[in-house]
């Protein structure tokens, strides 16, 4: 019997056991992860493999430290993007804990450089932005790269190695609940965890297991809004008077046909485009390397919509879309954004022909208009318009779009203030995968706000 189980070794649950062996030493905690420890994670397409394998588990997204592992090490420093924390507590409270979250990562390791801090800097790009009707969102960023995110997870997994168990290699299974009150859950490999607390961090990886776990327990869960676009990659020049200042920036976007919301996410300057499998599901995303360079910079570009009744199954909505562009590719497509314009594919001639060479060499040159439903895909091009006026270069007909990029942090559980689930005593759902954060600061303080409120019951 565990004093307290948590299921996935992400950020979330990383930070959910750094706080609460702190808070009660003496408490015996579990953690649960599906894929390897840090240093036995391996991504077969980053050691030089021509195609993805599909690993049953992706060694990009599982493992300790989960999505962050090889991430790019953005620490947003403001409540404002990375999540939904705000719904939860007041703004005091939140800079409170992301304050506290980040001193935790600097204690580890971190790198003291933090972007976009200096107001002042970013005057000019702030009134080209509203002159091209884009707002641009104040965020402060501390860049770790992808060498010291590795580096940093490490730190922690050293630490609490001494401190709690770490089972990986294994996956929470069913949930146990009775009396409206979780007793734990099974294991793959037919084990059985009791605990008097259970968090649940399985991230956006694990987020259609825990919409299906929730189904099947009769658990309520609310639709965020689906969040569907495309990775953007073009030469590191065209957006440098930006990245060189801001080294993130966000942009917010209203596409004038639609009125949908388009924004800038997890920009990448001299950084690669990445693929990661979501359980057989090929979709796009970037990181960048502190001391490798690439020519390129790339960035998504996120078009949100959220439906109405009786839609239920947001998840299921952006695999369908991700499972469109697999079916035509063999997993991730790209375009150059002028071939999209004239209505032709791009071809492995047209993409040589280029004066931007890819960095992601497995996709596979294509058509979006055949997988991007026509909303999203106008308002994707009303956006890079819009980013042309601020960066000129960015509508380029050679800029890269590649297809597609889903966020599976759409289906979100109810919760109290505490991040308590609503009918369902002692269960608390965090981080990225309970639809609760979309970034790493966030999803590691909900850690920290799940373990406060856990031993303060004692
Ligand atoms: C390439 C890449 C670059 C990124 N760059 C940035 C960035 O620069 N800045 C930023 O803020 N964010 C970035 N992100 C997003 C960030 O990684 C996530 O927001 C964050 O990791 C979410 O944390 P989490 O703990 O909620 O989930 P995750 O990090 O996804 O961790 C969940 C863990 O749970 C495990 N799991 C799932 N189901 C089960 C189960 N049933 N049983 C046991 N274990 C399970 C998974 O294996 C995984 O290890 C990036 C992501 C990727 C993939």
């Amino acid at each position: 019997m565990y004093n307290l189980a948590i299921i996935g070794a992400g950020p979330a649950g990383i930070f959910t056991a750094l706080e609460i062996q702190k808070i009660k030493p003496e408490w015996k905690i579990i953690i649960i992860e599906k894929g390897s420890r840090i240093e036995k994670r391996t991504c077969l397409l980053r050691e030089g493999y021509q195609k993805c394998p599909r690993c049953k588990k992706c060694g990009l997204l599982c493992g300790w430290g989960g999505g962050g592992a090889f991430s790019d090490g953005k620490l947003t420093l403001t409540p404002d993007v990375g999540g939904h924390l705000l719904d939860y507590m007041d703004r005091v409270h939140v800079n409170e804990i992301i304050k506290y979250t980040d001193d935790l990562y600097l204690k580890f390791g971190a790198t003291n450089v933090v972007y976009g801090n200096d107001r002042s800097l970013s005057v000019d790009i702030e009134r080209a932005a509203t002159l091209a009707e884009l707002k641009l969102v104040h965020s402060p960023v501390r860049h770790l790269g992808t060498e010291r995110s590795l580096h940093v997870l490490k730190a922690m997994q050293d630490f609490l190695d001494k401190k709690v168990t770490i089972l990986t290699d294994v996956q929470a299974c069913d949930l146990i609940v009775e009396n409206e009150q979780i007793k734990g859950f099974t294991l793959s490999n037919g084990d059985k965890i009791e605990a008097q607390y259970v968090v649940v961090a399985p991230g956006r990886e694990g987020a259609d297991w825990l919409a299906k776990e929730f189904a099947r327990n009769k658990i309520g869960m609310v639709n965020n809004a689906v969040d569907v676009g495309v990775r953007v990659e073009l030469p590191a020049a065209v957006m440098e008077p930006i990245t060189d200042k801001l080294y993130e920036s966000k942009l917010v976007y209203h596409s004038p046909t639609f009125g949908d919301e388009v924004r800038t996410f997890c920009m990448n300057p001299h950084g690669e485009v990445v693929m990661e499998n979501y359980n057989g599901i090929s979709t796009v995303n970037g990181h960048s390397y502190a001391n490798k360079k690439t020519q390129n910079t790339n960035f998504a570009l996120l078009v949100s919509k959220k439906f109405t009744e009786p839609f239920k199954e947001p998840i299921a909505y952006g695999q369908h879309i991700a499972r469109l562009a697999n079916m035509l590719s063999g997993g991730v497509l790209v375009q150059r954004f002028g071939d999209l314009l004239d209505g032709r594919r791009s071809t492995p001639e047209r993409i040589k022909a280029s004066t931007l060479t890819p960095t992601l060499t497995c996709a596979t040159p294509g058509d979006l208009s055949l997988v991007l439903p026509y909303r999203q895909l106008l308002s994707i091009i009303e956006m890079l318009y819009a980013l042309d006026k601020i960066a000129p270069g960015v509508a380029s007909r050679y800029t890269l779009l590649y297809g597609v990029e889903v966020k599976f942090y759409s289906a979100r559980v109810k919760l109290t203030n505490n991040l308590e689930t609503q009918g369902v005593k002692n269960m608390f759902c965090i981080g990225d995968g309970a639809g609760v954060t979309r970034g790493l600061i966030q999803a590691s303080a909900s850690g920290v706000l799940a373990a406060r409120t856990i031993a303060s019951r004692g």
